[in-house]
């Protein structure tokens, strides 16, 4: 029957500013915040491309290439889940289904 209040479980968390120094990918053009450079290079190709200069036009091309990249890699992973899922639903039903 000790209830001893510790009032310490909420402490001061003034941790929320953590970004805004070394590794800031902000677009310089209209001020969104984004989680990596390459995220930041594919909004500044797409939103500001009209006023971008030869180097951010050319890491706009490289951040392009890498998405389309990602994105066919995770494309053929996900169709070989489905193969995998459906065969083994359609085993599944063969042997359980007798
Ligand atoms: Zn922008």
């Amino acid at each position: 029957m000790t209830a001893d209040n510790t009032t310490t479980a909420v402490e001061a968390t003034d941790d929320h500013a953590h970004g805004e120094d070394d590794d800031d990918a902000t677009c310089e053009y209209c001020g969104d915040r984004f989680p990596t450079e390459q995220l930041r290079d594919l909004h500044r190709g797409l939103e500001h491309y009209d006023v971008l200069d030869d180097d951010d036009r050319a890491a706009y091309e490289a951040a392009y290439e890498a998405e389309t990249e990602s994105l066919q890699s995770f494309r053929l992973r996900a169709l070989a889940a489905l193969v995998l899922l459906y065969f083994g639903f359609l085993m599944l039903y063969a042997v359980v289904g007798l």
